[in-house]
C-alpha cells in the first residue's frame, strides 16, 4: 500500500461526504471537527468557507493561505413531476454522456437523504441513437409514486442531488477510485500538512481551509481571500488528466506528478512563483509536470483581490473528473504531500522566496 491507513481513511471519508455547490455544510463540519481535534481554532466567512489558523510567534508574521474547495459537482431539484419523479439543474460542469443510469442521492432541506437513479431508455426504445440526452431532459427517480408522496417526504424545489461514487482501492493501492477527488484531495492535503506541521514553529501565519461554490464560479474564493487577506495563496485542486483517452502526448498525465500550471482560463501564473515551485520540486525530489488548462481554479479569483494577491496553484490531475468514477494515482498524492511540506518549510526559511 502506498498510502498509509490514516491517509486512505481521510481520503475515503472526505470524498464520500455529500457536498455539492451551495450545500457544503457536511464537508465543513468534517473539516471543523478535524481542525479542532488537531488543536486549532476555526473561522468561517459569511458564505460558508472555513479555515483554521496556525499562528506564528512572530508578531510581524506574513500570511500564507493553503486552500482547496469543499463543493463537488451535482444538481439542484427544479421540478417535481406528477408521477413523483423529479428534474434538476446542473451545479457545475457535467458531461451528459456520463450521467444516465447513475445512482444518485438527494438531501432534503431538513437533512434527510434519499437514494435514486437517473432514468435511461433501453436501446430498442431510442428514436435517435446519436442523440445525447441533455440534463434538462433527464428524469431523476427516488422511488416516489406521486408528486404528493414526494412532497410529504420533504422533497422540495432547491434540494441538492449528487451522483454516488464509492471509494475503491485499485491495484494494491497504486490507484484510487471515487467520486469527488475534485477537490476533496485538496482538503485532505491541507489536513495532512497541518498534522505534519502541528509542532513546527513557522515564521508566517499558516491558514488552511476550504472554500464554497468553486464549481459554479469560484465564489467562496472571493470572500475567503477577502477575510484572510494573505500575502501568498496556494490553491490545491484536481485537474483533468488528458491521458484518459489513451493519448499520452498531452499535458497532464496520471502518475507524472504535481502540476506546474503555467496558465488557465482565469489566471496567468506568476512567473516568479512558478520558477520557485519548479526549483523547490527539484530540490525536494518530487515529480512534476507542466500543465495548461482551459478550465480555472479558485486561484483565478483569489489573485485579483485587493491590489493583487500572489497566488500559486499546486494541483494534481485525475482521470474522469466531474464524474462519480474519478481515478487518482497514489504516488501523485504522495508527491503532492511531500512537495507541499517541502515548499512550506522552504518558505519559512525565506532564502529562496521572500514573502
Ligand atoms: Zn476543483
Amino acid at each position: 500500500m502506498l498510502l498509509n491507513k490514516d491517509e486512505l481513511q481521510t481520503l475515503e471519508e472526505l470524498t464520500q461526504i455529500f457536498g455539492p455547490s451551495g450545500d457544503e455544510g457536511l464537508v465543513r463540519d468534517y473539516l471543523k471537527r478535524h481542525y479542532q481535534d488537531l488543536g486549532f481554532k476555526t473561522y468561517e466567512d459569511n458564505l460558508g468557507s472555513i479555515f483554521t489558523l496556525k499562528k506564528s510567534k512572530n508578531l510581524n508574521a506574513k500570511k500564507v493561505f493553503l486552500v482547496g474547495h469543499m463543493d463537488e459537482v451535482g444538481f439542484m431539484l427544479s421540478k417535481i413531476l406528477s408521477n413523483g419523479s423529479v428534474m434538476a439543474l446542473p451545479l457545475g460542469g457535467h458531461n451528459p454522456q456520463t450521467l444516465l443510469s447513475n445512482r444518485v442521492i438527494l438531501k432534503t432541506q431538513k437533512g434527510k437523504f434519499f437514494h435514486g437513479l437517473i432514468n435511461a431508455l433501453p436501446p430498442h426504445l431510442l428514436k435517435d441513437s446519436s442523440h445525447v440526452t441533455q440534463i434538462n431532459e433527464m428524469v431523476f427517480d427516488f422511488g416516489f409514486t406521486s408528486k404528493e408522496e414526494a412532497i410529504s417526504n420533504g422533497i422540495r424545489i432547491g434540494d441538492s442531488i449528487i451522483c454516488e461514487g464509492e471509494f475503491k482501492v485499485l491495484n494494491n493501492g497504486k490507484r484510487l477510485l471515487s467520486k469527488a477527488f475534485d477537490d476533496r484531495l485538496g482538503l485532505a492535503l491541507g489536513l495532512e500538512v497541518l498534522k505534519e506541521l502541528k509542532n513546527v514553529d513557522l515564521d508566517f501565519d499558516l491558514f488552511v481551509g476550504g472554500t464554497v461554490q468553486e464549481e459554479v464560479g469560484c465564489r467562496g474564493a472571493f470572500t475567503s481571500a477577502y477575510k484572510v487577506h494573505p500575502d501568498l495563496a496556494i490553491v490545491v485542486d484536481c485537474s483533468p488528466a488528458r491521458d484518459s483517452n489513451g493519448n499520452t502526448d498531452d499535458l497532464g498525465i496520471l502518475g507524472q506528478g504535481v502540476l506546474v500550471r503555467v496558465t488557465d482560463s482565469n489566471m496567468i501564473a506568476f512567473k516568479d512563483l512558478v520558477n520557485y515551485q519548479i526549483d523547490a520540486m527539484e530540490r525536494a525530489n518530487v515529480k512534476y509536470q507542466y500543465f495548461i488548462s482551459p478550465g480555472g481554479t479558485d486561484a483565478g479569483n483569489i489573485h485579483k483581490q485587493f491590489d493583487g494577491i500572489k497566488t500559486l496553484t499546486f494541483c494534481l490531475c485525475a482521470r474522469n473528473i466531474h464524474t462519480p468514477s474519478t481515478l487518482l494515482d497514489a504516488e501523485d498524492y504522495i508527491n503532492a504531500k511531500k512537495g507541499l511540506l517541502f515548499l512550506l518549510k522552504d518558505l519559512n526559511e525565506g532564502k529562496n522566496y521572500k514573502l
